[in-house]
């Protein structure tokens, strides 16, 4: 059954009603669970949840987190390679009617400079982004860009746009072994107004392309919903479904949630429900109790401030110092960012401030050599 399928088992209107009719003793009864059910899961993203429940799922989200995870965070770096898009994405800084923004995919020579720039900072993993604009940035580009960069990380992710097995096969062939893809929204009746022209309006390929990158063989799949597009709560519900659907099917490989939260005004794009600090901290726990296993990222979106209080909650990666602008790190490419940094220190200052909490910073579990690859 594809995640399609399982996703239509879940109606969004029954789901809102059950979130708001949880009681109290439901909540107390989800956090004495060791496993939890997607019943119990949906009782601690309640909205009723009260502050003591909340101090308690949190404390058993940081247990939890110390136990698999010990004290480390792997930390990793985008480099945006293109911003030309083919899609109207209401919320986004590179959609194809931003006339006016600058368009650049990057040559050979601006790849290996950003790379090499990432490289001197300690970097060991790293995220590629594009649009999806083939012509410019397609799977042969990415192709060549692996091929380019691969001397120097042991670690290499997508994010680009969605694609068929056979072409992650390709792409998992040269050294890509991670995917990150998020959904934006689950609400499939919300998507095609946010979506409204090129291929990503094509809801359901996009929600199977984690599925196909796991039957290729990619070793990490990451997903999340931007918060605030829809309503948030069906959106983290639906996510940890999601992840725990490409869990068990995809056993070897390691599943990722995201968090990216939607500002206000964000490229001038209004969001339905601004998620406060308590409520994605609250979601954050219920999907850390529900997904032992799963990594939880948070990006440099969030304000330093709350990252480095999220972080004994449940994060397990985290980027740092990044830049969304193709070429930014080298060049004078400062504007055409996707979106807003909010943390903006050094990975350096990271590192010491992982170091200060009791943190290892990991640049690197993962090498290819593991696979009988070259690094
Ligand atoms: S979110 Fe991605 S697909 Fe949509 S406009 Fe931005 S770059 Fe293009």
């Amino acid at each position: 059954m594809s995640f399609y399928t399982l996703l239509q088992q879940y109606p969004a209107s029954d789901l809102k009603k059950r979130l708001y009719e949880i009681s109290p003793e439901d909540i107390d009864r989800a956090l004495s669970q060791q496993k939890l059910s997607v019943a119990d899961f949906i009782c601690l993203l309640s909205p009723k949840i009260n502050n003591d429940q909340l101090e308690t799922l949190a404390g058993i989200a940081h247990r939890i987190t110390s136990q698999r995870f010990g004290r480390t965070i792997q930390l990793y770096a985008p480099l945006y390679l293109s911003n030309e898009c083919h899609n109207g994405c209401k919320y986004c800084g590179f959609s194809a009617d931003n006339h006016d923004l600058r368009r650049k995919t990057l040559n050979d020579d601006e790849i290996l400079r950003e790379g090499d720039h990432l490289h001197r900072q300690g970097f060991r993993h790293i995220l590629l982004l594009t649009g999806e604009a083939p012509e410019a940035a397609g799977v042969d580009y990415l192709e060549h860009a692996v091929k380019l960069l691969s001397a120097k990380f042991s670690s290499l992710s997508i994010e680009v746009f969605p694609m068929s097995r056979d072409d992650y096969q390709r792409l998992e062939h040269v050294g890509i072994d991670g995917l990150a893809l998020y959904q934006e929204t689950y609400d499939q009746r919300l998507y095609p107004e946010l979506h409204p022209f090129g291929p990503k309006s094509d809801f359901r390929y996009r929600l199977e392309a984690p599925e196909r990158a796991g039957e290729a063989g990619l070793r990490r799949i990451g997903i999340g919903a931007l918060l605030g597009l829809g309503d948030y709560l069906t959106d983290a519900f639906y996510t940890g479904l999601h992840a725990r659907y490409l869990m068990h099917r995809f056993w070897r490989t390691q599943v990722s949630i995201s968090f990216p939260r939607l500002r206000p005004a964000e490229g001038g794009f209004a969001p339905r429900s601004i998620v406060t600090d308590r409520q994605l901290t609250q979601l954050i726990c219920a999907l850390r109790l529900f997904l032992p296993d799963a990594g939880l990222i948070l990006s440099t979106r969030e304000s330093a401030e709350l990252r480095d209080n999220l972080l004994p909650l449940g994060i397990t990666q985290m980027s740092a110092g990044s830049c969304t602008a193709p070429g930014g790190y080298e060049g004078d490419e400062g504007d055409g960012e996707q979106f807003a940094i909010s943390d903006h220190r050094s990975p350096e200052e990271i590192r010491v401030l992982l170091a200060e909490r009791g943190y290892e910073a990991v640049w690197k579990d993962w090498d290819g050599a593991f696979l009988g690859q070259p690094e």
